[in-house]
């Protein structure tokens, strides 16, 4: 069940949340509860601009309301859910991208899956020609869901790893290209640019390609998540987040606070390491998932 995902990766958080809404108890005047939301808030890693944000909404509504509008309010932060695009005929691409360590091989592997759960054949660009140790991880997944991959040599221009990819997709008939490429620093402007070559050369071997190009960001890592969100918005046309590691910590407000930063909408949530740990994002079961017992806490009078 992918509700049951939702609750259980993202239990710390909720329980942090709840554990400093808790400490308020009933009774309590709204100025104190309405301090605990927000420190609860920024200790899930939602950041400034979210926690006072929600602590606005709650201002202006009557006590008994507190419920609804903590929902309402992270709802409208969380922005709707938007699905990944596949092209219309022909092998669809999706390139990912992020820092070393965000979870994007993972990802990759997690992704094949599901495209294998939908009956969609893949084929995954290895294009981390830098580390071979990248290569080989990526071929670990590759087995479990069934995929060919497509290797690089040693140090060969990553985007011809890609544009080779899409050429055997192609041939093949395949639905999914899924372009792994080397993590790097956002603010490595060499890094970027050849990240930018990566993702034209999908579109000079497949007409209306990349699909997606998928930034991936920690979870954990909370605040720094934006950070590298802009940086690589400049190297590549960024069109959706994939936030992992949720489960990791009691940091999963960090999605709020990527969401409330950037225009790029979320797309997929990693909830474990687990191969079926990755789910389509829902701001609805999101919330609900992180969202306090209120008929524990006292909601102000
Ligand atoms: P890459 O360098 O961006 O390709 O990152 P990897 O895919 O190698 O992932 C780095 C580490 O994060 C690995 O140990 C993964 O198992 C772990 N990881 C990836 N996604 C998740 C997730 O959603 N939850 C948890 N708990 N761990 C994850």
């Amino acid at each position: 069940m992918i509700w049951d995902r939702w609750r259980k990766g993202l239990e710390r958080t909720r329980e942090a949340l709840g554990a400093r809404l808790r400490g308020v108890g009933r009774g309590a005047q709204r100025e104190e509860v309405l301090d605990a939301v927000e420190e609860a808030l920024l200790t899930a890693d939602c950041g400034l601009t979210v926690a006072g944000g929600v602590r606005r909404a709650l201002e202006r509504r009557a006590p008994d309301d507190m419920p609804q509008a903590f929902q309402e309010a992270m709802l409208r932060i969380a922005g709707p859910a938007e699905p990944l695009r596949w092209a219309e005929e022909g092998p669809t691409v999706w390139v990912l991208v992020g820092v070393n360590g965000a979870g994007k091989t993972t990802t990759v592997g997690k992704l094949a899956m599901m495209a294998k759960g939908l009956g969609r054949s893949v084929v995954i660009a290895a294009a981390d020609t830098y580390r071979a140790a990248a290569t080989d991880q990526v071929a670990v997944w590759a087995e479990r869901a069934g995929a060919e991959i497509v290797r690089g040599a040693e140090r060969q221009d990553p985007a011809s790893v890609a544009f080779q990819a899409i050429e055997r997709a192609k041939a093949k008939g395949a639905g999914l290209v899924l372009v792994d490429t080397a993590g790097r620093l956002h603010n490595r402007q060499g890094l970027l640019d050849e990240l930018g070559k990566l993702v034209r050369a999908t579109g000079r071997a497949l007409y209306g390609a990349p699909h997606e190009v998928l930034l991936v960001v920690d979870g954990a890592t909370g605040q720094n998540a934006v950070a590298q969100a802009q940086g690589f918005m400049g190297a590549a046309p960024l069109t959706g987040v994939c936030v992992t590691k949720l489960d990791g910590a009691a940091k999963g407000g960090s999605l709020l606070a990527v969401r409330e930063a950037l225009s790029l909408p979320v797309k997929l949530v990693g909830l474990g390491e687990g191969i079926e740990d990755l789910v389509a994002f829902s701001p609805e079961e999101y919330v609900q998932a992180i969202a306090p017992n209120w008929a524990e806490i006292g909601s102000g009078s």
